[in-house]
């Protein structure tokens, strides 16, 4: 919807973005524009922030204002409570319009219905914008009504729907006079916690130079190479969509259908539009299990200590576990594996890994995370609940030489070969050189763990 006239207020979320930005395309439409951000005490006071994304929140925000400068304007920033500031900012400048991405998160939905009152008391509008899905939820409907609760009927719903057209970012943005833009803070001024050493960067200008990359050919081995753990196969735009900095309808719209690979990565986007719509409908989706198998999950300390480090015993799990302290990313090969260890090898509570996983992701998120988090355990939308994944037999087929291991465990690095997927109890023969001694035996037996999951839920074995 096009603003004309006035003082139009956009309030930026995890819509970073000048490109195909509806809430900014429309605002910019308006005499005058007060684009906003807010560090939000609320999120910056709550485990959701973590350094790692804190880091890539703070060059998005750098970029974004640098764009925002070379067409006439600025990014307002501010730290406080968003519905708060921005009552503020709109009654200082006399706003007659705010603009807003839609978002499903619990927080989301109280932020909108915060500002729809600062809204109704300015005598200005809200306008309500998509940006952050693809597909909003009402627009694909189970039959006989509602979310849906399995993948496959969703994506033949989903492809269906026409996309909204992409937008062009705005020519200019012009600025109220006299507007105090503040200073983006520095990370020390947000955390004491430090990054991860090895962040990609962040923010549109690098994730439209990876997304051109992406397209530009590595997409077209996706069938093969995105369940490939030590190779770039996959588009790493993650932290991208997650904070917005790339448009997903943008992405989709890049895409052509009948060349290989395109067709199963925009099966990706499909998912995560699916875990979105669960999280529309189950705003408990990070706290309560979807479809409970009432779990008596165990109390296991140590095991989930060395499954964070990543010494378990199994290298495939903890040559994940220490990519994502390493990148602040997973491969999602390796985060379906952990996460299968995790709770159904050591039966141990979704709700603890989901949370380990929220605080290294860069592209750490309430719907994906903790969709996909309760999709593994079995809570959620699997619709083979007890699956597990065997580790070794996951490394074998998926990193079939090795590579993505002894990049991630040095101490196995002079094992060639799948070989190095085998774990070996150290001091019982069979160690294939001197620094695999230091590698720790597994924490848990395969096969004694997987009948004690199985014997929990009361459930037969079934294929991985
Ligand atoms: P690509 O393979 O290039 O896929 C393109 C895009 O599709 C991704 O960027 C992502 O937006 C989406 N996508 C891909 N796979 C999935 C999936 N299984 N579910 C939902 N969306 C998907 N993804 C997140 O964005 N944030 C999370 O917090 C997150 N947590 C996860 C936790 C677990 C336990 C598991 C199993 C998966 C999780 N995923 C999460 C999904 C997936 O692992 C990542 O989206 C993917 O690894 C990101 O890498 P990519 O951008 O190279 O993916």
């Amino acid at each position: 919807m096009a603003t004309t006239g006035g003082t139009a207020l956009i309030l930026f979320t995890r819509d970073l973005r000048i490109h195909d930005q509806p809430a900014l395309a429309a605002a910019a439409a308006a005499d005058r524009v007060l684009p906003v951000f807010v560090l939000d005490d609320a999120i910056l006071g709550s485990r959701y922030a973590a350094p790692n994304r804190l880091v890539g929140l703070l060059e998005a925000l750098q970029d974004l204002r640098g764009s925002l400068r070379a067409r006439g304007g600025d990014l307002v920033v501010r730290r406080g409570r968003t519905v708060e500031i921005v009552r503020e900012l709109a009654t200082a400048h006399r706003v007659t319009s705010l603009h807003v991405a839609r978002d499903h998160s619990a927080y989301a939905r109280r932020r909108e219905a915060g500002l729809a009152a600062v809204a109704a008391d300015l005598g200005a509008d809200l306008v309500v914008h998509p940006g952050v899905m693809l597909v909003e939820p009402e627009l694909v409907r189970a039959t006989g009504g509602g979310h849906f609760k399995v993948f496959t009927p969703y994506w033949r719903r989903w492809s269906a729907v026409t996309p909204r057209a992409v937008l062009p970012a705005p020519d200019a943005v012009r600025l109220p006079a006299d507007v105090d833009p503040g200073a983006v803070p520095s990370l020390t001024d947000l955390t004491a916690g430090a990054p991860a050493p090895g962040l990609a960067p962040a923010g549109e200008t690098a994730a439209r130079a990876r997304l051109a990359w992406w397209l530009d050919g590595p997409i077209d081995a996706y069938d093969t190479g995105r369940n490939l753990m030590a190779e770039d196969g996959t588009s790493r735009l993650s932290p991208h969509l997650h904070l917005g900095t790339l448009s997903v309808t943008e992405v989709a719209a890049s895409l052509q259908p009948r060349r290989p690979g395109h067709e199963a990565f925009l099966q990706e986007l499909c998912w995560r539009d699916f875990d979105h719509q669960l999280l529309a409908a189950r705003p408990d989706l990070a706290s309560v299990d979807v479809r409970t198998k009432d779990d008596r999950w165990r109390d296991a300390p140590d095991e989930v200590a060395a499954w964070r480090e990543g010494r378990t015993g199994y290298p495939v799990v903890d040559a994940g576990m220490r990519q994502l302290r390493h990148e602040g990313w997973m491969h999602n090969r390796a985060r379906m594996v952990t996460a299968s260890f995790l709770t159904k090898h050591l039966y141990v509570d979704w709700r603890i890994g989901a949370w380990h996983f929220m605080d290294h992701l860069v592209d750490g998120d309430v719907a994906n995370n903790f969709g996909q988090w309760q999709w593994t355990a079995g809570t959620g939308t699997d619709s083979r609940p007890n699956r597990m994944f065997n580790p070794v037999i996951q490394g074998e087929r998926y990193d079939p030489d090795g590579a993505y291991v002894r990049r991630w465990v040095p101490e196995l690095a002079g094992i060639s070969g799948k070989a190095v997927h085998q774990p070996r109890p150290a001091g019982e023969g069979g160690l294939f050189d001197a620094d695999a001694a230091a590698y720790p035996p597994p924490i848990v037996d395969h096969r004694a763990a997987r009948d004690r999951f199985l014997a929990a839920r009361g459930a037969e074995a079934e294929p991985a």
